[in-house]
């Protein structure tokens, strides 16, 4: 027996993806495209002259600067973390904890719910309209009394972008600090809130830059919200190599990003591909689709790793109903995707074909 945790409910309910080996990985949202040589040349190249004996800058003053100057802000509105992740848990230690409340809309990302609960933070559930967007009057009234409001934009796990409207509800509550996670942006056509006074805006380096392996994310808010963020952070959180590493990526920045395109167009091509299958599909503004089969996703799942093609169940999560979701792969691992839920959800069909 060891002393009672203060997090043990949470750590039976932990957000996870299995790590299951299998050939076609599709479960986590990843770029499924390595970045291109020339960053990892450049790169090699930078680590030969790195001082690791040193700790590294505390304030990662030249990569804030370096985003700051893309993103037309000054370094002092940048925080940098080790995934966007830990800026949203960083967020959370600073204007969540005990005795306060966040709003966010289920379903939509299950890390919300797993950091409000390791801080101790307490969820007000916000309701959805019959498009699946936040509902802002529902939205605008829990948000006056909570501390922090959470938009996912374009959501995660539906893929959806939230509407504009709600623009308005961060002005009329400037108590709250709302946070505009928009890690599937660079995917989407729609307009990012703007960041500043009560809005805070999050994003990644794990998915249009395809670096998750290298765990890197910003937010962008203003002066007096990074201050709060600095003053938290433990000391040399960002090692030497990785702020390296990611002015590397900023150096190269288009390259990097050039797979965009070709990320959408494989969407569009999975989105027609499963509405022939005829089960349900969500419009997607992100580098997954969410679908629901009319057999028990759990199984469909199942018999998808049989066929080593692992996508996410989220038939369990919080406002879904037998739904999946599949990253979008590069265009072998989506056709092999597609044959396997073929097979699966129509096997008469292929085994006629066959004969
Ligand atoms: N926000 C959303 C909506 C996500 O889907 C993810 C990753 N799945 C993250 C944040 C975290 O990304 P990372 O920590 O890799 O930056």
């Amino acid at each position: 027996m060891t002393p009672t945790p203060r997090i043990a409910g949470v750590l039976q309910d932990r957000y996870h993806s299995p790590q299951i080996t299998v050939e076609v990985r599709l479960n986590t949202n990843e770029s499924p495209y390595p970045p291109p040589e020339v960053w990892v040349r450049d790169i090699q190249r930078r680590v030969a002259t790195l001082d690791f004996n040193r700790y590294p800058d505390r304030g990662a003053h030249a990569v804030r600067e370096e985003l700051g100057r893309w993103h037309g802000v000054s370094p002092e509105q940048i925080f940098v973390g080790n995934g966007s992740n830990e800026v949203l848990l960083y967020l959370f230690l600073a204007y969540g904890g005990p005795g306060r409340e966040a709003v966010m809309a289920p379903p939509t990302y299950g890390m919300y719910r797993q950091i409000a609960a390791t801080t101790g933070t307490l969820i007000s559930e916000c309701l959805r309209d019959s498009a699946g967007t936040i509902e802002p009057v529902d939205f605008a009234k829990r948000s006056r009394s909570a501390q922090i409001g959470i938009v996912c934009t374009p959501n995660n796990p539906t893929g959806t972008p939230e509407p504009d409207t709600l623009s308005a509800v961060f002005s009329s509550c400037p108590d709250t600090l709302f946070i505009v996670d928009n890690a599937y942006g660079e995917f989407s056509k729609a307009r990012t809130p703007t960041a500043g006074g009560n809005v805070v805006v999050v994003r990644t380096f794990s998915k249009a830059f395809g670096l998750a392996g290298l765990r890197v994310g910003y937010c962008i808010a203003d002066p007096e919200v990074i201050a709060v963020l600095d003053s938290i952070t433990l000391p040399y959180h960002l090692d030497v190599f990785k702020q390296t590493a990611v002015l590397v990526a900023l150096e190269h920045r288009l390259q990097l990003q050039a797979v965009v395109d070709e990320i959408v167009a494989q969407r569009q091509r999975i989105v027609a591909g499963l509405r022939e299958l005829e089960v349900r599909v969500y419009p997607s503004e992100t580098n997954f689709v969410l679908f629901s089969p009319l057999k028990p996703a759990r199984s469909v799942w199942e018999e998808l790793v049989e066929r080593s093609v692992l996508i996410r169940d989220a038939s369990t999560w919080p406002g879904l109903e037998n739904a999946l979701r599949v990253t979008v792969g590069t265009s072998s691992e989506n056709d092999r995707f597609l044959a396997a839920l073929k097979e699966i959800l129509h096997p008469v069909a292929i085994s006629r074909r066959v004969q």
